[in-house]
């Protein structure tokens, strides 16, 4: 591997007079030393009988106690106009919807999906479906007719929850090939009848404004969740109530919440993270959670953390490299002092972005990595914690991470039923994490194969390829799937990519490899300019310059193409595996969650 490490970007220290508030981690070994998962288990409150369910953990027990009147969730509509609903409102909304559940004998683990925007209903759905223990799979709204069949297939969707215009076009032309499809709820019916769906509403205003929460045990099966589909067709993520477990450590420790924070996680609950930390993980914690209802704006986005005195921001880089191309003007005209602590996740932070939040908001920005599989963060960079740029960070307390080996074929090396461990510094292999954690998924739905092959010699192995350094800061180098064999080199796109993201020109970049006679493979660029920049084939020798000087001949590209956008999945990943399907006129295969081109 290119021993090119993003050192270069001098660390950024933390001191007391940076932090606003006293960090729940102030001491990283101290608390990894003192943690464990029962103790954590012991902060919830559980129901009678050794029984948990995540919905009340995150609403009832605050709505019964002193947080009663405290706002929940905050929605912020398209018009800028807010709507905000309490634990007490939260409670009531979710009893009705169990209740409305119970009614139309739907059962524990039936699941329930839903197709719909960031709007109060699908917040309402998720809580209540736990609440009836029934299964959670919430759809991004923008898939179309086909993604939204086949995962309602592979999940057996016994309900769907969803608007009057989502059903017509997507859901209704295939109806008679979803026969578990029982029925179909919409939010926006008005009393005017839709052949074969249900008003929720009026069904909603008739059910119980209270009942009992169902008795789940801690592995029954809370949530199916599919992944992004980045390296492939999308398998669905099997999650229990005892994440919730994880879901309230890494709150704790890797967003910092405390009890009077204002929080935004800017995911959508489509994908994982919207989840996990756009609902679970902030409830748990009884602080106030930020929605936008709107897709990103860079002046909206500011006004939201202005008006609503954000404290706490948990959002992607693509997001952040988005405003990053919009300029920090726009910063200035707002007034962010509540703001205090920044998080990324999804795709690797390049540090020039790291660097950039410090500039723009005072403040760097704190990437922590974790996958779909692994339902909560898993490596984070901490408040108290110095950042180094380009790093993820540290495992959370309570997680084991390790490199794993992995021979001339990129298989794990496995001795004796002993996965063998790089111990050296710097040197590249799989990420791996041991399993036992109360948020690892437990199975691909319908796919025990796949499953069983993400183990081996005694650790879950993640599919990405990371290195340690001397003081156990991981760093990310690529999807095993996306790195470039070049002239014996092993390269990952990432160095690349954020190479050149660090010319003045670059707005955004995906990169490949592309076959070559001599080299095996050679490095291919895909460059999006900023606004103000027009493409050209001075610029392109002046960025292929530029790369070579940081990186060398060897791991630099060779060849550099601008495109107007990066293909992307719509939670933001880029799609390297489809720049390299168009490049060399292959199938482009799965492309359910390909974000339409901007
Ligand atoms: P699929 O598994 O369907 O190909 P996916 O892996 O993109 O899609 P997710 O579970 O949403 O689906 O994403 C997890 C992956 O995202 C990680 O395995 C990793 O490759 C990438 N990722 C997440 N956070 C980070 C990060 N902080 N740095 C680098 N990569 C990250
Ligand atoms: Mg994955």
């Amino acid at each position: 591997m290119s021993a090119s490490a993003p050192t270069r970007w001098p660390t950024i220290t933390k001191d007391a007079a940076s932090l606003r508030v006293i960090p729940n981690l102030r001491d990283y070994d101290e608390t990894r030393r003192a943690f464990s998962w029962d103790e954590e288990r012991r902060t919830l409150s559980g129901l009678p009988g050794g029984h948990l369910n995540i919905a009340h953990e995150a609403v009832d027990r605050h709505a019964a106690g002193d947080r009663r009147s405290h706002h929940a969730l905050r929605f912020i509509r398209p018009d800028g106009t807010t709507h905000a609903m309490t634990y007490s409102d939260l409670a009531e909304t979710t009893d009705r919807f169990a209740s409305v559940l119970r009614d139309l004998d739907v059962r524990h683990g039936d699941r329930v999906f839903s197709l719909l925007g960031r709007t109060p209903a699908l917040y309402s759905a998720a809580l209540g479906t736990m609440k009836n223990g029934s299964v959670f799979c919430p759809l991004f709204a923008a898939f179309g007719p086909e993604p939204v069949g086949q995962r309602l297939r592979l999940g057996s969707g016994t309900v769907l929850v969803t608007t009057r215009a989502l059903y017509r076009k997507k859901v209704a032309p295939q109806r008679d090939v979803l026969p578990d499809l029982r029925h179909v709820l919409l939010v926006d019916a008005d009393g005017a009848p839709e052949a074969g769906t249900l008003d929720l509403w009026e069904l909603m205003a008739r059910a119980p404004a209270y009942g009992p929460i169902a008795a789940t045990s801690p592995e029954d099966m809370a949530l199916l969740h599919f992944t992004s589909g980045t390296t492939g067709r999308p398998k669905g993520a099997v999650h229990v109530h005892e994440a919730v477990t994880a879901h309230s450590a890494t709150g704790r420790y890797a967003l910092d919440l405390h009890r009077d924070d204002v929080y935004w996680c800017t995911a959508d609950p489509g994908w994982v993270t919207g989840t996990s930390y756009g609902i679970i993980a902030p409830l748990v914690h009884g602080v106030t959670a930020v929605v936008d209802e709107d897709e990103l704006q860079a002046d909206r986005w500011y006004r939201i953390l202005a008006e609503q005195r954000v404290t706490v921001w948990y959002t992607a880089p693509t997001a952040l490299r988005m405003l990053m191309k919009a300029g920090t003007e726009g910063i200035r005209r707002h007034d962010l002092s509540a703001l205090r602590f920044i998080a990324s996740v999804g795709e690797p932070l390049n540090p020039e972005v790291v660097v950039w939040g410090k500039e723009a908001f005072g403040l760097p920005i704190h990437d922590n990595w974790w996958q779909t599989e692994t339902g909560g963060i898993m490596i984070a960079n901490y408040p108290a914690m110095d950042v180094r740029p380009g790093s993820m960070g540290r495992p959370l307390p309570g997680i084991e991470a390790a490199i794993v080996a992995r021979d001339a074929e990129g298989a794990p090396v496995v001795r004796d039923e002993r996965a063998q461990l790089v111990e050296d510094a710097h040197t590249v292999g799989e990420l791996a994490l041991r399993p036992g954690w109360p948020s690892m998924f437990r199975g691909y739905l319908g796919e025990e194969d796949r499953y069983r092959r993400c183990f081996a010699g005694g650790w879950y192995l993640t599919g990405d390829l990371a290195r340690r350094d001397e003081d156990g800061y991981f760093w990310f180098v690529g999807r095993a799937d996306d790195v470039i064999k070049s002239a014996g080199h092993l390269i990952g796109p990432f160095e690349v990519e954020s190479s050149l993201m660090e010319h003045g020109a670059v707005a955004e970049v995906g990169v490949i490899g592309v076959p070559d006679e001599v080299a095996g493979e050679v490095v291919k660029a895909f460059v999006e300019l900023k606004p103000g920049f027009e493409a050209s084939d001075d610029l392109k020798r002046e960025l292929i310059g530029f790369a070579r000087k940081r990186l060398g001949a060897a791991v630099a590209p060779r060849e550099l193409e601008f495109t107007a956008s990066v293909p992307k999945t719509r939670s933001g990943k880029i799609l390297r595996r489809l720049l390299k399907a168009r490049e060399l006129g292959l199938p482009e295969g799965d492309t359910s969650t390909l974000e339409a081109a901007r």
